[in-house]
């Protein structure tokens, strides 16, 4: 049997990435190299979708034979509300980043925080049971990453966020979802002790700045990880690094969440260490003279 070239696009499966903006997002590139490793027929774009129009754009796309979508800023919480089943992480989450789109039903789930995991058990090969780990921040991606967190079974999990009722907010969740975990939560003022991992889950790199913290609580550090990720090291991962402590910023969180939105998808595990080191060789050469 001949396939033309029509044949071949009507057997493909759509993804998107949804947001605003939109445009700078690599999840299109991760996703079509993960295709093309698995050798999955799928396509992947970007959707800009207008601040007060999420919903409708993405009932458009799965009209028109949509299955599933990356979702980001600033309509996680819209994707949370639109789901009509949740995975137990993007039920703690309060958030979903990644939606799958079935007859009846649409699932959410939300893969940042198994994405932030994969990077520093796998990728960075630090162990987290029976560790020590804080967090710094508790807005939308802290809250994504307590429960993957806490299922590697820490020893502690401090949260340490400017506004401690955010803090708290997580701590109770973490409560909620994993009873036996130890958690605390904190003002960076009142942080004190030793950690093995630190993470930075606050946006204070976006505006090249670094959360109060003591430094002597980076003397028994074996990981400084920064959720955030550019050409340069952030000013978190700069100070972190003046410790002597490696350092590690959130660029294979993104791969991995990603392949983890791709194996909800597609029931197949992609590999990331070239994509992730490709995206690494593009994203340095972006920004070289
Ligand atoms: P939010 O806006 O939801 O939360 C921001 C957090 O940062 C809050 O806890 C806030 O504290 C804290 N904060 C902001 N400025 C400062 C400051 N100057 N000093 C101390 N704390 C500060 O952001 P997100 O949670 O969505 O994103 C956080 C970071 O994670 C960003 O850098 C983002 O790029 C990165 N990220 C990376 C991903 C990846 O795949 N690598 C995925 C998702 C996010 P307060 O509550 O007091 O306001």
């Amino acid at each position: 049997m001949n396939n033309s070239p029509t044949d071949h696009v009507a057997t493909n499966d759509h993804y998107v990435v949804i947001g605003n903006p939109i445009a700078h997002s690599k999840s299109p590139s991760i996703h079509t190299a993960f295709a093309a490793q698995t050798a999955q027929q799928i396509t992947y774009q970007h959707l800009l979708a207008p601040l007060d129009g999420f919903a409708a754009s993405l009932q458009a796309f799965r009209a028109g034979g949509g299955r599933g979508a990356n979702v980001t800023v600033p309509f996680k919480l819209e994707a949370y509300a639109l789901a009509t089943d949740l995975t137990p992480r993007a039920a703690a989450a309060g958030a979903v980043n990644t939606l799958r789109f079935e007859v009846d039903h649409i699932i959410g789930d939300n893969t940042d925080g198994i994405g932030l995991v994969a990077d520093i058990v796998q990728n960075a090969g630090v162990p987290m049971r029976g560790k020590r780990v804080l967090l710094l921040g508790a807005g939308g991606a802290a809250r994504g990453a307590v429960l993957p967190l806490l299922e590697q079974q820490p020893e502690l999990l401090v949260i340490a966020n400017r506004t401690l009722s955010k803090a708290q907010d997580l701590q109770k969740i973490a409560r909620q979802f994993s009873p036996a975990s130890q958690v605390e939560a904190v003002t960076f003022e009142a942080l004190s002790g030793l950690f093995d991992i630190i993470i930075n889950a606050t946006s204070a790199s976006l505006n090249d700045d670094v959360p109060p913290l003591q430094p002597g609580l980076f003397e028994q550090c074996k990981l400084a990880y920064d959720m955030m990720y550019g050409a340069q090291a952030t000013a978190f991962l700069r100070y972190a690094d003046q410790y002597g402590v490696a350092c590690r910023d959130g660029l294979g969180m993104l791969v991995e969440q990603a392949a983890e939105a791709f194996f909800l998808w597609r029931g197949v595990r992609p590999q990331t260490a070239t994509v992730l080191a490709n995206l690494r060789a593009e994203l340095c050469a972006s920004t070289a003279v």
